[in-house]
């Protein structure tokens, strides 16, 4: 590392060792924290991250920042910079300016709407009145449209929030990619709808829940999950958190009726957790020690769940494996019965319920209601019926209720706009690494049906977790296949895949 750097590495490490007490406070919150303690660690949580925020704005961050970088362009203004060097140090510029941007007294506005909005969120979707929220998300979205503008970025407002979560994407180039998609995934549901196939029932049992920990623990142990750097736990909604790349936590949920419940979880979040683990040690504390954005992130954990852990190859080879632990539950079903019954596409109106083929169409419903609403082409008293028209015309049924509705989810009570396009770029990104994996490493699907699945990790420690931040998730799709980001692939996928269970033309 170049010598002039050391202040400012300092100055990021204190950062981050801020952000990872602030992430074991919310961990324990959601694992052993006794409930009645809620209101000292919200006071306990403020503090830290107001620290944090004093830190990252303070005099000595920015002038360890300007003794390297224009303050004004983000460009070195020291010679002798390695070009990841120079990467790293824009990055960070980059991040720095984000922070000032927002003036005191509009991130303390953003942050009593938030903490009200999401308040009132909560008791809207329990009672059905969405009218109750509705000044609320008004206000949400006129506070995310001040955003966009105190970013000063050039486009459309849109564009500044979306940058947040996937840097670098832009409505542009999401628009023709989530058309295509959903205009493809419409098409194939209706397909599967006319097909006659029948399942067998595994929903009857009851399976022992240390079984189900054991058999989740055994599939992380193959995927080359770090226990002596992590370490999993139970929560009511399943999540990935870490502390620094040495203190990996994730966490999972138990149903009796339901073992997939479980297993998806722990493999999703092993996957999240699996980047984590495999940043870069030599940039700690740095933009190139840190995942790339939210849609790269997803990527990961619905590569390890969907095209790894829901695949034919690993049930063939691991259909055994858990008829070891539930011997009497799966009496007379075949692996390819199991498989086939836990790949069913079972449209729902809850999007945290969906299926694989079903699931992008919830987030092209959001994307298209959150651009519509920033832009101020419609207007939030709007929404519930928009919303149930498109639900019937994408998912095929309409919710009975806005709790299962409008109001299911809580991304908007907490400012979050911009950010659902990154679970629909996941399975995009997924799928087009899934491919290259397959096609540099031998044999890749017999590694996976024999549970030896250290080499795609490895594959994937190496070429997308160790970039960190280095470039931006569309660029780093494209040098690593050749590629464009395309749906094709994953789209030909779901053909495939569901043309066979379904034993239809797709
Ligand atoms: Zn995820």
């Amino acid at each position: 590392m170049h010598n002039a750097l050391l202040p400012l590495i300092t100055a990021l490490k204190k950062k981050k060792a801020l952000s990872g007490v602030s992430a074991l406070l919310s961990w324990d919150q959601e694992t052993y924290m006794p409930e009645g303690s809620i209101e000292q660690r919200a006071e306990q949580l403020a503090l830290i991250d107001s620290i944090s925020h004093a830190h990252h704005t303070s005099h000595d961050f920015k002038s360890a920042m300007a003794e390297v970088v224009d303050l004004k362009t983000g460009l070195p203004r020291i010679d002798g910079l390695t070009e990841s060097e120079k990467t790293m140090v824009k990055a960070v510029w980059r991040d720095w300016q984000k922070t000032n941007a927002l003036p005191t007294a509009f991130v303390e506005e953003l942050s009593k709407a938030t903490a009200l909005g999401q308040h009132q969120w909560g008791i809207a979707r329990e009672q059905n009145k969405f009218l109750d929220f509705a000044p609320h998300l008004q206000k949400m979205v006129e506070l995310q449209r001040k955003k966009a503008v105190f970013y000063n970025m050039e486009g459309h407002a849109y564009d500044a929030l979306i940058d947040d979560y996937e840097p670098g994407m832009k409505m542009a180039d999401i628009n023709p990619l989530f058309d295509a998609l959903r205009d493809a995934i419409i098409d194939i549901r209706k397909r599967i709808e006319t097909s006659k196939a029948t399942f067998v029932d595994i929903s009857e049992s009851h399976y022992d829940i240390t079984k189900q920990w054991d058999f989740g623990v055994d599939i992380l142990n193959e995927m080359g999950f770090d226990f002596k750097r992590g370490r999993q736990d139970k929560s009511v909604h399943p999540f990935t958190t870490e502390f620094n790349r040495n203190d990996v936590r994730i966490t999972t949920r138990f149903n009796p009726n339901d073992l997939l419940e479980s297993f998806s979880s722990t493999i999703h979040e092993g996957g999240h957790a699996l980047y984590e683990q495999g940043l870069d040690a030599y940039w700690d504390g740095t933009p190139l020690a840190e995942a790339m954005s939210l849609g790269i992130h997803e990527s990961q954990s619905l590569l390890w769940e969907n095209y790894v852990c829901y695949s034919w190859p690993f049930w063939d080879g691991h259909f055994n494996k858990l008829k070891q632990y539930f011997r009497y539950e799966f009496t007379g079903v075949s692996a390819e019965q199991f498989y086939r019954t836990i790949n069913q596409v079972q449209p729902s109106c809850i999007r945290v319920e969906a299926d694989e083929v079903t699931y992008s169409l919830h987030i092209m419903l959001r994307y298209e209601i959150e651009k519509a609403l920033i832009s101020g082409d419609l207007d939030v008293a709007e929404l519930p019926t928009l919303w149930n028209q498109r639900m019937a015309d994408y998912v095929g049924i309409t919710p009975p209720n806005d709790t299962q509705g409008v109001l299911q989810d809580v991304h908007w009570s907490y400012g979050l706009f911009g950010y659902f396009p990154t679970y629909a770029l996941g399975n995009l990104y997924g799928r087009m690494l899934f491919e290259q994996a397959e096609s540099e490493i031998p044999d890749l699907n017999g590694s996976i049906r024999r549970g030896e699945m250290l080499a795609l990790k490895t594959w994937l420690n190496d070429k997308v977790h160790k970039v960190g931040r280095g470039t931006t998730p569309s660029e780093l799709i494209t040098h690593i296949t050749g590629k464009e980001l395309s749906v094709t692939p994953f789209v030909n996928y779901l053909k495939e895949k569901y043309g066979a269970i379904y034993k239809v033309k797709l």
